[in-house]
Order: C-alpha cells, then structure tokens, then sequence
C-alpha cells in the first residue's frame, strides 16, 4: 500500500506549514494550497485520500470547494474534513450540508487532527458500512445476528431503532454522525422520524447504557458520534 496522499487547503501560511510537516512525519503525501481554485484545480490532476480543507478562504471559500467536490462524481468520496474556526456552529452545520465528512475547530491540537484524519482514512478503506459485523469496543460488544449488547458484562435491552443506532455509532468512533444520516439508518422503523425524535431516541440509549451513557457524545447543532477508545487518556 503506498502512502496517502493528502490534500490541505489552507490559507494561513503557518497553519498550511504545520501541518504540511506533521503530516509527512506521518508518512502521508502531502499537497498543500492556499486558494479553493487551486483546491479544484489540482483535484483534477492527482487522486487525493483526503482533503484537509479549511472555511474561510479568499475567492472561493471552503463550503463552494466543498460543494464542488461532493457533486463531481470523480471526487464525490474523497473525504473531507473541515478545518473551522471555534464556535462558528453555522459553519459546521453548512459544512455537513455540503457533504463533508468531520471537522476541526481551529484552533486544534495535532494529535486530534492527526487521529481524525486516520480515522477518515481508515473509514474509506472499508466504507461500507456493515449491518452484521460484530462491533467491540471498550467494555461494549454488539454482535447484530444475536441481536446481543453487552456493555459493561451486562445486557442491554434495546429497540430495534435503538440497537442499529448504538451499532451504528459504534461502528464509526470519532465520526461525526448527523442527526440525517441517523434518521437515514432507522427508517422503516416503528417510528416517527424526525430530528426531535433522534434526540428523544438518544437520551433513552444513554439511560439504558447508565454510566457509560457518555460514550455518546452529542455534537452540537449536528448530530452524536461514538468515543473512540483513544480519547480514554485525555
Ligand atoms: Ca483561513
């Protein structure tokens, strides 16, 4: 397998250096811009892994990059994580509108950026998302033919909506899963889908799941995501 490559838009000089070095320390390949037209420009000549991309931006801004290449169908799965500025909400929020895949807020500590874009990494390796894999991780074991949960060694009884919401959280630690995609997932379902009806759900499994209800984490604005074991020592 030969190495990532990586593409970082970003505009500020000593941000795009950053992380141009700590990324190749980390053996990716690295292309760095500072324009969302250059952005668009190189996508076309090079087959990314990922892109690195930040909001704002002079000329074409992070979320009209972003948008071009989630509608391009050549560049449509190379993920994307947003690179955005602490407390613009509304930013994150179009951000996922737009397709992208996870974001950070600047600004950021290397080793999240450095697990995030892993994790992203790792995520397109096996992008289906599979309904009958066994999941473990941390004191959680979920194995779906059973329809079993275990947490903690104990049972967990749960809906059916329930039970293919935490499988499918758990199945994506670290990755932001909006409330859309969740609602995508429990279709069907004897429910009543709404966004309000996610976060009702949500706090039914974290009382379920009692003191390890914090495994879900709620992302503000957008949706949950599942603690991945490597934030354990944080
Ligand atoms: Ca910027």
């Amino acid at each position: 397998m030969g190495a990532k490559k990586v593409l970082i838009v970003e505009d500020e000089e000593d941000i795009l250096k950053l992380l141009e070095i700590n990324l190749r320390k980390h053996e990716y390949e690295v292309t760095g811009v500072m324009t969302g037209e250059k952005a668009l420009e190189v996508v076309k000549n090079d087959n990314f892994d990922l892109v690195l991309l930040d909001l704002m931006l002079p000329g074409i801004d992070g979320i009209e990059v972003c948008k071009a290449l989630k509608s391009n169908p050549l560049t449509k799965e190379l993920p994307v994580i947003m690179l955005t500025a602490k407390g613009e909400e509304g930013d994150i929020i179009k951000g996922f509108e737009c397709g992208a895949d996870d974001y950070v807020t600047k600004p950021f500590s290397l080793k999240v950026l450095m697990a995030r874009v892993k994790t992203a990494l790792r995520r397109t390796e096996n992008t289906a998302y599979n309904k009958d894999s066994v999941v473990s991780i941390h004191n959680l074991y979920i194995n779906p033919k059973k329809h079993e949960v275990l947490l903690g060694g104990k049972h967990l009884r749960l809906t059916s909506a329930e039970f293919k919401v935490l499988h499918l959280l758990a199945s994506k630690p670290g990755w932001v899963l909006t409330r859309y995609s969740i609602i995508d997932e429990i279709r069907g379902e004897d429910y009543a889908v709404t966004d309000r009806s996610v976060d009702v759900l949500m706090v039914g499994l974290r009382k379920k799941m009692e003191e390890y209800g914090h495994y879900i984490e709620t992302v503000r604005g957008v949706g949950y995501k599942f603690k991945p074991e490597s934030d354990e020592t944080k």
